[in-house]
């Protein structure tokens, strides 16, 4: 069978979504009409009967637009406060639009300290369990307020391949500003192939994985993402690298078809995740 194929099958599925895929590039305010597209989508896959997880970036963006800071500015306090700021803001529209759909969310922040405890991470586990039995979609985002940069992990695309693998996802997909993998930076070379199918993370694709991201808002480029690829397909998940630019490249990816670059499964016998965590981030 075609391994596109393999998708349509896909029944606990962890979208993440970037912050330049939901604000306006201009002016950094949200993008609602893609917001709501997003959501529609989302909704359609819990009409199909599949579990949903969203992993939404935005806070620090949206907190800065909104109190006049500079999206530039790095200071570790000014990107905290604006991230609480963000979030409570971020939360609200997204409460909005679902209600829309009758559709019941919640949010979950994490940090990468509730990963590596044993308790934290089972009581996770069991919180995201529970939402997925009730039909809510849980919206995720890291704990930005209290991270901070000795323990952070500090972009979601690792984020939302270590919340895969907890709550035992079977498929991701990362909506980026880029199409997916190529063998080079495609803006900077013109005959960079685009990969469509990825069977195994070898050193040589890593060595492909250079900060590709034109964006300024947003902390992942490609090789976030290749790591993020790496945690999913040894946790033994599925993951769909594709550009956000499209909404509806969600349903396309979930109908088998070829869009973004999609990294096999590749399960790791001894893949443990909070040892990888602690070790490898
Ligand atoms: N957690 C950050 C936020 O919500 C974004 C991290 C990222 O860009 O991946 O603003």
């Amino acid at each position: 069978m075609n391994r596109r194929e393999t998708l349509k099958d896909k029944k606990r599925i962890v979208v993440k979504i970037g912050s330049s895929s939901i604000t306006h590039a201009k002016t950094g305010l949200l993008n609602l009409t893609k917001l709501e597209r997003l959501i529609r989508e989302l909704v359609n896959l819990r009409n199909q009967g599949r579990d949903v997880i969203l992993v939404s970036s935005g806070a620090i963006a949206v907190g800065k637009k909104t109190v006049g800071i500079a999206a530039d500015d790095n200071h570790i306090a000014v990107k905290q406060a604006c991230a609480a700021i963000g979030q409570a803001k971020l939360m609200m529209t997204y409460q909005k639009l679902f209600a829309e759909y009758d559709q019941t969310i919640a949010q979950i922040l994490m940090t990468k300290n509730t990963l590596l405890n044993n308790l934290n991470r089972f009581n996770a586990h069991n919180t995201f369990t529970e939402l997925l039995k009730l039909g809510v979609i849980p919206i995720v985002n890291e704990n930005d307020t209290i991270s901070t940069y000795e323990i952070q992990f500090g972009d979601n695309d690792t984020l939302s391949a270590i919340v895969a693998a907890l709550v035992e996802a079977d498929l991701l997909i990362l909506l980026s500003d880029i199409d997916g993998l190529y063998t080079d930076d495609p803006r900077s070379n013109s005959k960079a192939k685009f990969i469509e199918v990825v069977e195994k993370i070898d050193e040589e694709l890593l060595k492909m994985g250079k900060e590709t991201t034109g964006s300024s808002v947003g902390t992942g480029g490609m090789s976030t993402k290749l790591s993020a690829a790496k945690i999913a397909t040894m946790a033994g998940i599925d993951m769909v690298i594709a550009n956000g630019k499209d909404i509806s490249v969600i349903h396309k990816i979930i109908e088998g078809r070829n869009y973004g670059t999609l990294f096999c499964a590749n399960k790791e016998e001894y893949f443990y995740l909070a040892d990888y965590i602690e070790n490898k981030l």
